[in-house]
């Protein structure tokens, strides 16, 4: 019998959390249904990991970190990365479950090793957690070590490091559950980082560039990533913005060094394309979250090929 197709589905922010929602619980509940609803068509007959990102919901613990009594010891950002995966595993693995009768749905805590000589680790480069006044840094940098950054929306936050993932633990698991049948949940956040030692860091990987790393550390077929808008742009938000349908590697790394795809956000999603289309000659798919089954099959949204 011909193997099912292997896909890694990575889900965007807004998988949980719309923009201009509080995070109530109802509406957690209400937008992973809706994303399950979309993602149960697509994945119906394939084997699958679903990956997801945690900033609002890091950001949300760090605040509630913050507000705890002075005496009260504060927890580090890793075990924040590591209570997301959890707690937005544990509502997608409902939902999914919900959604796919039948499908077992299995959240995995994912570690993913980073270097220690990583020249990142030293520049931290990424905002997280609640905004701060001029004093209220000044005050977390002489008394945690925080390295604290003005941000263009007003306010201070933290900026942490985010080192590049080079091995995923627990990827050859991973492959077992899903290649039996299982929905896999897996490297969420970007997953827990750790030095080779196991010693975790107080840092965060980029979900887009994990999840191209655990394709291909499973030999998955295709790299799925879904977002909140339908596909790679060129010129995206200017006037005359052309949506890219197929796109050879080797184009895209070009409009990548013209600067199309700001880091943060559709940068890495590009990054993480590239390197899994080089590395597996698959392809990669870019597209929107309520479109699941055409960016899969390839009919909506951007898709990545050799060449
Ligand atoms: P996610 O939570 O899915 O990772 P991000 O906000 O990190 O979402 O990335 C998706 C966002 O990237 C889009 O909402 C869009 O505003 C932005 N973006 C920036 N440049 C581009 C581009 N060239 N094409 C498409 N989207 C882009
Ligand atoms: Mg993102």
């Amino acid at each position: 019998m011909p193997r099912r197709m292997l896909v890694v589905v990575a889900l965007g922010g807004n998988a949980l959390l719309r923009k201009g929602q509080k995070g109530e619980i109802e509406e957690q509940w209400a937008t992973a249904r809706a994303a399950a609803r979309s993602l149960a068509v697509a994945l119906s007959d394939v084997d699958a990991v679903v990956t997801h990102g945690n900033g609002p919901q890091v950001g949300y613990l760090l605040e509630a970190f913050n507000s705890l009594p002075p005496d009260r010891p504060r927890q580090p950002l890793y075990l924040a990365v590591a209570m997301t995966q959890g707690w937005i595993g544990f509502i997608l693995q409902h939902s999914l479950e919900e959604a796919m009768p039948g499908r077992r749905v299995i959240v995995v805590p994912t570690r993913v090793v980073v270097r220690r000589d990583d020249p990142a680790l030293k520049v931290p480069t990424k905002p997280v957690g609640p905004f701060y006044t001029r004093e209220e840094a000044e005050e977390l940098e002489k008394r945690l070590g925080w390295v604290m950054r003005e941000d263009p929306r007003g306010g201070y936050r933290r900026l942490v490091p985010s080192p590049r993932p080079v091995k995923v633990l627990e990827a050859g698991y991973i492959k077992e559950l899903a290649r039996r049948g299982a929905l896999v949940i897996a490297a969420g956040g970007g997953g827990i980082p750790i030095l080779e030692t196991g010693e975790p860091v107080d840092a965060v990987v980029d979900k887009d560039l994990a999840s191209s790393l655990l394709a291909r550390s499973i030999g998955a077929d295709r790299l799925v990533i879904l977002t909140d808008v339908p596909g790679v742009a060129v010129g995206y938000g200017r006037p005359g913005a052309r949506w890219l349908s197929r796109v050879t590697v080797s184009e895209l790394k070009h409009l990548h060094r013209m600067g199309h795809f700001p880091p943060g956000s559709m940068g890495p999603k590009v990054e993480a394309a590239i390197e899994f289309v080089e590395a597996t000659g698959g392809t990669a798919h870019i597209g929107s979250l309520d479109r699941a089954l055409e960016v899969i099959a390839g009919t909506s949204g951007t898709i990545v090929v050799p060449g």
